[in-house]
């Protein structure tokens, strides 16, 4: 038996249990955690919204950011040794369909989601089919490597256009927000805006070297380009607050012809000015999880070449101490939460 944290009723709430430690099937590997991360999805089924109450079948064990070691192997396992440290892609994808066939996996029109779908990786023991198991660099720092999946989907954001020598907005400085904003720096940018309307995560974005944080309900974007010295608005823009508010706010100040990647999850009824997308010739891109795996090797040789994301994790407990994790994250004021299951 091991100790997981599982969805176990259809209500609000998360609940430590001993469950069985799951099969190592063929093609599949088991994976020891040694260390996870709380991800946005798992507040929505912490709180049994709306979302989750359509999407998730109990009894589940919850959550998709982790990191661990190899333990077993399933048959048919090639290339792969006990002892590996790995993370996993949380995306599990059918390999059948046109996307699978021809190589973009992350467009699969079947994916499953790890803690969502299936049992996920909040406990002692995770098995994973191996072709969604990503060989960790043993240098970088172990809650980075836990971190992974958000990385993913912030690398996966920031690098869907050339950002080299642009000026970019990114909205949202949640992690997923900052470190978009930390890799467009990296990748050249010339200067990276970012908003939020919370400020301890603006803070956040400040310790992180974000140098322009922006509070957008008491700034206004016009204005920052002004003392700027911006010409002709943004050319590329990174949606990561979820909020329509701030879609929109992009979308008036990007430059003709800007480019826009949204990852954050809007509302039913976001509305935007469809006109000015249409006469300022805007492009739009929706971001879905992580590329598999060109992202996975970016975000590798990026922190192998300076990218620090380090002041991002503001929390280390243990797993026991998940229900203070949870808080953490509900209050706002986290970047990362780390649980450790060792
Ligand atoms: P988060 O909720 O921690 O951060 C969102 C931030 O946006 C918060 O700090 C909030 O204060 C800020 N915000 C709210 N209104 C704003 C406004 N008007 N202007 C500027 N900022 C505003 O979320 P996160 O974990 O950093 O994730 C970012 C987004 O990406 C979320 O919407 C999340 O659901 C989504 N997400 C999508 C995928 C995907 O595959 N598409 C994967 C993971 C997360
Ligand atoms: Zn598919």
């Amino acid at each position: 038996m091991m100790k997981a944290i599982l969805k176990k009723e259809a209500k609000k709430g998360l609940w430590l249990n001993d469950c069985e430690i799951p099969k190592c099937d063929p093609r599949h590997v088991l994976i020891k955690v040694k260390k996870t991360a709380i991800c946005g999805t798992d507040l929505h089924i912490y709180n049994w919204d709306s979302w989750a109450q359509k999407t998730i079948k109990t009894p589940l064990i919850v959550g998709h950011e982790f990191m661990g070691e190899i333990v077993e192997l399933g048959k048919g396992v090639e290339h792969f040794h006990e002892g590996m440290i790995v993370g996993g892609e949380g995306h599990l994808v059918c390999g059948m369909c046109r996307n699978c066939l021809a190589g973009r996996r992350h467009l699969c029109a079947h994916t499953q989601g790890v803690g969502v779908n299936v049992n996920g990786a909040f406990a002692e023991y995770v098995s994973i089919p191996v072709s969604n198991v990503w060989v960790h660099d043993a240098d970088i720092d172990q809650n980075i490597m836990a971190c992974f999946d958000p990385l993913g989907n912030a690398a996966h954001t920031a690098l869907s256009y050339d950002v080299l020598g642009e000026d970019v907005l990114v909205t949202g400085a949640g992690p997923i927000g900052i470190m978009a904003a930390l890799i467009a720096k990296h990748a050249g940018a010339r200067h990276v805006v970012i908003t939020d309307v919370n400020p301890a995560r603006l803070d956040l974005a400040r310790k992180s070297g974000i140098g322009h944080c922006v509070n957008s309900s008491d700034e206004k974007l016009s204005d920052i380009l002004k003392t700027l010295d911006m010409k002709e608005g943004f050319d590329v823009g990174m949606e990561m607050s979820g909020s329509p508010i701030a879609l929109n706010d992009m979308i008036a100040t990007m430059s003709h012809g800007g480019k826009i990647a949204m990852l954050g999850i809007q509302p039913d009824d976001a509305v935007i000015d469809w006109n000015k997308v249409i006469f300022n010739g805007l492009h739009i891109k929706g971001i879905y999880g992580r590329e598999m795996y060109e992202t996975w090797y970016k975000m590798t040789s990026m922190l192998q070449s300076g990218l620090d994301i380090s002041s991002l994790i503001t929390h280390e407990l243990n797993f026991n101490e998940f229900e203070k994790g949870i808080r953490a994250m509900s209050e706002g004021t986290a970047g990362k939460v780390i649980l450790n299951w060792e």
